[in-house]
This record gives structure tokens, sequence and C-alpha cells, in this order.
């Protein structure tokens, strides 16, 4: 017999994995959480999640969980209470701040924690620890969209709403397999493609969206700035541009005009393996779309000329006039679920909440007047990777992390795991004992996205509820509550109380960040708002409307291609290109989707290697690889697929037996130091 459950309740909250943010509804019974569904009146998902969103929530009371605060003593971790780890951390924190200074403590902040959460960790790090040295996740990931579209357009985040999908003639695909990261999103486009839209794929890989596209741009990986070199040459020398527009609301159109028109489409088409009449055809097709919406990845980003890619992106729609109205626009693919909430809330070395600068005067008075203390650091802070050097220098002595698992999924491990073993002290906020927990010397547990309320901001600048489904597991605490609780230990009274209160924290938060003014919790209802949000309420589908961009102007950039310094130092060595990917699956390092039935369906790593490559080294379908680079060597079993040409392997990242960043290495984005995942210099051998 079958017996039908009726849940006790099913409660509305936010999707915890990718930036789309789907709206999930959770029914519980018992306590205990039995089911997702997906309700058809939210605006952003419709009625669809994928397997992720939908599937993979066991790992909330998974038995690996950690339940309480421990300090680690003589190479052991010991239980400990809440008090005595924030009197550790504290006595600990302030012994390092007057031995070495402010400036030798940081913090990592999270894209998986709350609006509210973040912005009390950057919050902590300025007035209680009293340094800019706060970065979070976005600095492996999408840094250089928030880099290159401030310099672009004055302001960092997507133009238009996901629901301009279907305003749209024309999609353009840069370096962005969203059927695998943003599933539902992707999903949409691919409906889109099947219905025969101009679509436009520029990827070194076939994924499945780029064989169904009009256009597929297989470039070589890293090249990004030389195909969109060719792409603006063609569009200019067609006489394809809006020149009402460029004229009426951007700049610097003419240095931009004179240094493409003027580049040798031979050389480019040498230098990104593609046809220059194939990218001909699309830059034509792209140009002559009444609506083309543009759309990116971490295939540009995760490039050491991502934000130059970006600030080309933001040409072409400003060229074509693409930008400002429905259907068209700059739409970064944000991979975390907060990744944009995150750098809203002021988690930027050198940018507080509302992406004011740090080291201007005013600016600092500003935020001591909102934060109600004296001063403010005045020196701008250290990125992630220029903490961890400045540890193995000697200089920087103290990491409190929250949610990241940093020694897994940041580039060149060794390095990593030599800068924390430099720390005297190490504090991680976590969900499981990690790789980077292992390191640390206090492990806080935190409460799951399930166990607390606040609010998280969607690729789309959507502020959307997380409302509590169920009490914290254990001894767990929100990371909110923790950081509350430290700013208390170290001085500073938050305004808001002793308890973590979302909707009073997101008070403050409109109170100090302009573009939010007019949000409060109640106004979120169940589909929330996409900054800004005027005083009144009102919200904002699409940003620059008409022309009007947020900071004067809209400006163009120019950039010749450089070939990357990883494989200008060692192609001659290591003479494949890997590249990194995700699995639909499993969501990044894997801490969460592994501890759900999602291991089951995708357990493993796979390395790709086109099958001429693999006859050539004599490696069959079952065979496992040794590949290493100049920084280390894994072991991985080989996947045969035409899907990466030639020269060009590729691999995902979630399973922590295949420490793939034992393999990448330190070349970043020239302007935010993102690392160049897409790019490493690599060779193999059958073992
Ligand atoms: Fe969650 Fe993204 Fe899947 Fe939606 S598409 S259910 S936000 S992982």
């Amino acid at each position: 017999t079958t017996k039908t459950l009726i849940p006790d309740e099913t409660i509305r909250t936010t999707c915890t994995y990718c930036g789309v943010g789907c709206q999930l509804d959770v029914s519980v019974i018992d306590g205990e959480i039995r089911g997702i569904q997906a309700p058809e009146t939210a605006e952003v998902n419709e009625g669809h999640t994928c397997l992720k969103g939908r599937f993979a929530f066991q790992f909330y009371n998974h038995p690996d969980r950690l339940t309480d605060p421990l300090i680690k003593r003589d190479g052991k971790f010991e239980v400990v209470s809440w008090e005595d780890a924030y009197d550790f951390m504290a006595k600990k924190l302030t012994a390092v701040k007057e031995a070495y200074g402010a400036d030798s403590i940081g913090c990592i902040s999270s894209s998986r924690a709350t609006n509210e959460e973040n912005y009390l960790m950057q919050k902590m790090t300025r007035v209680a620890l009293n340094t800019n040295n706060i970065d979070g996740c976005a600095r492996v990931c999408h840094a250089p969209t928030a880099y290159g579209m401030q310099k672009a357009f004055g302001t960092g985040a997507a133009t238009n709403s996901i629901k301009d999908l279907g305003m749209t003639d024309c999609i353009l695909l840069f370096g962005a397999n969203p059927t695998e990261a943003h599933p539902v999103t992707g999903a949409r486009i691919k409906q889109l493609f099947m219905q025969g839209i101009t679509s436009i794929v520029v990827d070194p890989v076939k994924t499945s969206l780029a064989k169904l596209a009009t256009y597929h741009l297989q470039l070589r990986p890293g090249t990004n700035v030389a195909i969109l070199n060719m792409i603006g040459h063609y569009i200019v020398k067609e006489g394809l541009v809006k020149n009402e527009f460029i004229q009426k609301f951007t700049e610097q159109y003419n240095e931009f005009y004179q240094h493409v028109i003027s580049l040798d489409m031979n050389e480019l088409e040498y230098i990104t393996g593609v046809s220059k009449d194939l990218v001909k055809r699309a830059a034509i097709a792209y140009a002559s779309s009444n609506n083309a919406m543009e759309f990116h990845g971490l295939g540009v980003t995760e490039h050491f000329q991502g934000s130059k890619t970006v600030m080309l992106l933001s040409n072409l729609a400003m060229m074509t006039g693409n930008i400002g109205r429905p259907g068209v626009g700059l739409n970064p693919l944000r991979g975390q679920n907060n990744v944009q909430g995150a750098a809203d809330m002021g988690v930027q070395p050198h940018q507080g909440a509302g992406y004011m600068d740090v080291n201007d005067p005013e600016i600092q008075n500003y935020y001591a007047q909102k934060y109600q203390i004296p001063e403010m650091p005045e020196r701008e802070g250290l990125k992630i990777p220029e903490m961890l050097d400045a540890a193995i220098n000697g200089k920087f002595k103290a990491l409190w992390i929250m949610g990241e698992d940093t020694l897994m999924t940041d580039p060149n491990t060794m390095h990593i795991r030599k800068a924390m073993e430099q720390l005297d002290i190490l504090i991680v906020q976590e969900l499981f004992m990690s790789a980077t927990a292992e390191m640390a010397d206090v492990v806080l547990p935190a409460s799951s996205y399930f166990e607390k309320n606040g609010t998280f901001t969607n690729g789309e600048r959507r502020v959307q509820r997380v409302n509590k489904v169920i009490d914290p597991i254990g001894n767990t605490k929100p990371d909110g509550q923790m950081i509350i609780d430290m700013m208390f230990k170290l001085g500073y009274e938050q305004p808001t109380g002793r308890e973590y209160d979302a909707a009073k924290i997101l008070d403050e938060i409109a109170d100090v960040i302009p573009f939010m003014k007019g949000i409060n919790w109640e106004r979120l209802g169940t589909n929330g708002l996409q900054w800004p949000v005027l005083e009144d309420g009102t919200d904002t589908q699409i940003i620059h409307r008409d022309g009007n961009f947020r900071r004067g102007k809209g400006k163009f950039h120019h950039f010749d291609f450089e070939e990357t310094p990883e494989l200008v130092e060692h192609r001659n060595k290591y003479p494949f290109i890997l590249t990194t990917a995700r699995q639909l699956e499993h969501y990044n390092a894997g801490t969460m989707t592994r501890r759900t039935d999602n291991q089951e369906l995708s357990p493993m790593d796979y390395l790709e290697v086109n099958p001429l490559d693999a006859a050539e080294k004599d490696i069959g379908a079952d065979d496992k690889v040794k590949i290493f680079s100049d920084r280390g060597s894994v072991i991985i079993p080989v996947k045969l697929t035409y899907l990466v040409k030639p020269g060009v392997v590729r691999t995902t990242f979630h399973q922590p037996e295949i420490f793939i960043n034992m393999l990448t290495g330190n070349v970043g984005d020239e302007f935010t130091l993102t690392p160049e995942y897409k790019v490493v210099a690599v060779d193999f051998e059958k073992i």
C-alpha cells in the first residue's frame, strides 16, 4: 500500500546553489525536510528547478555535519563551548593585532551566505578588526565582471532580466555552459535555440548548446580578446554600428574604432583557430538583429585577460545599441547563489557596502557615521592571493574564512597549504570538515540555509528572501550570529542587537547602500525586488535605460590580444591546455552535493581527451592517466570525446580524491587577480 504524506508545513525559500535564484517550496514533516517543489508563481523559475535545487537537499542532516565548535590542540580537534571558542579567537586576534598590526589580519566571506551575513562580515572586518582586508569567492570567479562592467557602464551587474529572453532575437553566449551550471536558465536558452533563434556560442568546447547554435566559434582557450577584436572589426567594417547611440551616450569610440579597423584578420584567425569567414557571419548576425542579448560565464572571467574581455563584450552592446531596453544587454551568469549580493554588501578590499571606494576620505566619513565609529581603516585591503602571498612572507598572520573551502577551490594547492601553515591562527566557519577546515585552529559549526533567515541576490540583481525551514541542527549557529557574537567580544556593539535578526540587518543595509534604499523584509514578499529599489519600493528590471549609464557616459575600451604567461612560460614542456568545467549534478567543491543522492548519479571527475590525442598516447577508454603541470600532478580516469579539440583537455573538480588545483597556477586576471582556471599548461601519460 502507498501512504500519502501530508506535510506539516511548506515554506518558500531561495535555492542555495547557483545564481539563477530559483524559488523552492520545501515540505517539512516532523521537523524533517521530505521534499522540494518548484512554485509556478515564482517569477524566476515559473515552476521549474534543476536536480540540484530539487533533490540535492539531504546534506542538511548528513551524519558528517559539524555540530559543535572545535579548537585544535596538539594537532587534534577538541569539542569546546561557543564561549570558549570565542574567547580563544578574541585573545589570538587581539595578540596578532598588537604584535603585527590590524593589516596582518584578513577575512574571506562567502557568496553562499546571506546578504545580511556578508554585510556583517565586511563590517566586522572593518569596524572591529580595523582593516579593509576583506575579500570573497568572487575573487576566483566573477571579479572581472564587476571590474570590467564598472569601467564600461558604471555598474558591475546584469543590465537586464532573465525574462527578457522572451523578447530577444539573438543570443550571444560567451564562455558559459548554463546547461550544466545554470540549468533553469540553460533550459530556457536551449528552447530558444531549438526554436531557431539566431544563436552564437563562443566556447572551446562543443557543449550541448554549441551543438544547437547557429554559429559555434570553437576558439583556442585563452584567445577571447582576439575573437572579440575580430567580431568588433567586422561590425565596424560592415557599417553595422549605431552611430546615433554612440554619439549621444558613449565616449572613447574613435580610439576603439581606429584600433579594431587596423587589425589583421589573418593573424587573428591563426591565433584563435576560428575561420575568419565564420566569425564575420556571426558578427553580422549579432549586429543585424533587432534585439541581441549577451550572456557570459567563467569562460570569460577566469582568464589572464578576463576584465579586458568583459570590457570588449560591453563594447559590442554599446556599438550596436543593444543596451537599455528589453531583450538586450550584457548579462553575466553568476556562479554562486549570492555572488552578486556579496559584492553589493562590500565584500571587496577596495569598496565597501554599495561599491564606494574605501580610500576616499569622504566615503570613509560616510561609513564611519553610518557604523557609528570614530574612523574607518584608510588603506585599501588585500585580495585573497595577496593575503596568501603575504602569509608566506611572514607579514600576514590571521585568516578567518566563512563557508569557503579555499584549499580545494583556489589555485595552486601547495602554495595555499604553505601559506596557511604560516598563520598564527586560521578560523573556519563551515557545515562540514572540509580540507580547509582540517587545517584550521578553530572550526565553528554553521547552520545551513534551511536553518536561518536572510536574503540572496541572484544574477539579475533580484534580492529574494531565504526563509528558515527548520531549527538549526545540533549546536550550530547561523554565520551571522557568530559574527555578531564576535563583534561584541572585539568591542563593537551591533546596533540591531545581539541576536542575528535578518529583517533588522536588512533595514541597516537599506540605510547604508543608496541603491537598496527602498528594500525591507515585508516589501520583498515572495518574488523579491531587483535593485536599484527606490524609496517607495519601486524596483528596476533594466538598468542603463535609454542609454542613461549610471555614472556619466558609457566608455569604450580597446586592447590587443596577449598570450597568457601560463602558456608563454610552460607550453614547451607542457603542450596541452587543460580547461576546467562543471557537472549538472554537482556544485563546485561538491561539499554539499556529494552528500546527497546526486553523488550516485555522478561519482567521478574525468579528464576529457580527444580520441586523436588518446591514440597518439596509446590511451584507451577505460584507462587512467597521470596529468601534470609545473605545480604538481594528479591521477584521473579518462573519457574519450570529440567535444574537445585535439590539444585541449577538460575536467571537472567536484571530487576531493582528485585535487585538480594541484595543477593550476598563480597566473590571474591582470586587474583583479582572478585565477586563470581555464588555461593550464599540462601534459599527461597513461598509468
Ligand atoms: Fe538551484 Fe540554480 Fe538549479 Fe535553480 S537552476 S534549482 S537556482 S541550482
